[in-house]
């Protein structure tokens, strides 16, 4: 429910009460990672950090935005929906342009934007904002989209609205998880399926702080690499190959371990989802635990602070598993641990990142998070 200054605050901008409350959780992936554009499989789950929506219907056309943690006001109409400056209006935007396209027409909203979620540290805010802005506008007009379809227009509006290449994780993580549970996408087929988390465990986020330059363009090598690896294979995408079709002279050195650890990743995430379907959960930090081995040394994407980050986490009583999460060179690590090392884990990673690194770290820890829902105020 929201809180009280925030109802405050969308009273002093809109002079009436907000007649919903929207949220749409950020995410975190605890294993699959480079597997999405190679039509593979990832396990996500939506975080207890977001971003919300405090809306009213209007009777005209008009979109009336202000985000609280911008403290900027923006507003559009519907009819005529054009890109911003104010970066942070054009993800409302292009989900705005995209529902109108595809329901023929919306009535406009008033809305106050505030999230707990941290900018840029790759927790998803941007599928967030998104997804806060489609509940928002199914909130006022009662379409009947559903989820799958809305996370679809979401992601178009981040690719094709604002110009960011991103894969459907992000928004389906935000819109279609469930308390208590991860939720295993299958990315050619779009098919989901929520996993409950075995009780008693937390998921840790620690932030290394470091931000490398080089990550887009890596990142565009590394799709590179995987879409010669499975020319060369003569599979439609790497999702297709098996390990025993993984030929080193044929691939080359680097096109062979790229290959490799996107198979094998893959693997992994069904073994991870075996074993949570058995409690296994120590079986799980295994494979959390191999990912990063694989990210690190085949798919060369960890750096030495994300390194020292797993291996402190490691070194801690009650740790089950650690491992970069992510596109890589910075970013954050996920951890899995029992609830009762939260304490010690805290400490230990605080004290021994800053020994080694220089940095401080931030964590975030979290349940496995509802996805994105709408909560009538009843005013
Ligand atoms: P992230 O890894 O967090 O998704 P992105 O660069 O993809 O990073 O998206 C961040 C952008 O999303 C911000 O620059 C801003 O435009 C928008 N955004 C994130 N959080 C908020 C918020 N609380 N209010 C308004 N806009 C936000
Ligand atoms: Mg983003």
């Amino acid at each position: 429910m929201p809180e009280e200054i925030f109802i405050e605050k969308f009273k002093e901008i809109f002079a009436h009460y907000p007649r919903y409350f929207i949220r749409a959780p950020g995410r975190v992936n605890l294993i699959g990672e480079h597997t999405d554009y190679n039509e593979g499989f990832v396990l996500p789950i939506a975080i207890e950090r977001g971003i919300s929506y405090l809306v009213s219907p209007r009777d005209d056309d008009r979109v009336c935005l202000f985000s609280f943690n911008f403290s900027e006001y923006d507003e559009f109409s519907l009819s005529d929906i054009q890109r911003s400056k104010k970066g942070w209006s054009n993800y409302v935007r292009g989900v705005a342009k995209f529902l109108v396209e595809k329901t023929g027409g919306l009535r406009g909203l008033n809305a106050l934007i505030y999230g707990d979620l941290p900018i840029g540290a790759g927790l998803s805010s941007s599928a967030a904002m998104e997804v806060g802005a489609a509940l928002s506008f199914q909130a006022v007009n009662a379409f009947q989209i559903d989820k799958k379809e809305l996370g679809l227009i979401c992601q178009r509006a981040e690719n094709e609205f604002v110009g960011m290449r991103c894969g459907i994780m992000d928004q389906f993580a935000s819109l279609l998880s469930e308390e208590g549970m991860a939720l295993f996408l299958d990315c050619r087929t779009l098919e989901t399926k929520n996993i409950p988390l075995p009780r008693g465990h937390l998921i840790a986020i620690c932030d290394s702080k470091v931000r490398r330059e080089l990550v887009s363009s890596e990142y565009n090598k590394r799709r590179q690499e995987c879409e010669t690896a499975a020319k060369i294979l003569v599979v439609k995408s790497l999702r297709d190959a098996t390990p025993e079709m993984l030929d080193r002279e044929k691939l080359g050195e680097t096109v062979y371990k790229r290959a490799k650890h996107v198979v094998e990743e893959n693997l992994r995430v069904l073994q991870a989802i075996e074993a949570l379907q058995k409690g296994n959960v120590a079986l799980f930090g295994e494979l959390m635990k191999a990912s990063h081995i694989s990210l690190r040394d085949l798919y060369e994407v960890s750096c030495r602070e994300l390194d020292i980050l797993v291996d402190i986490a490691l070194s801690v009583q009650g740790v089950l598993g650690a491992r970069l999460t992510g596109a890589g060179f910075g970013g954050c690590t996920v951890n899995l641990l029992k609830e009762d090392s939260r304490n010690t884990f805290e400490q230990t990673i605080k004290k021994n990142y800053k020994e080694a690194t220089g940095f401080e770290t931030e964590i975030w820890f979290t349940h496995p998070a509802q996805g994105g829902f709408i909560i009538s105020l009843g005013k």
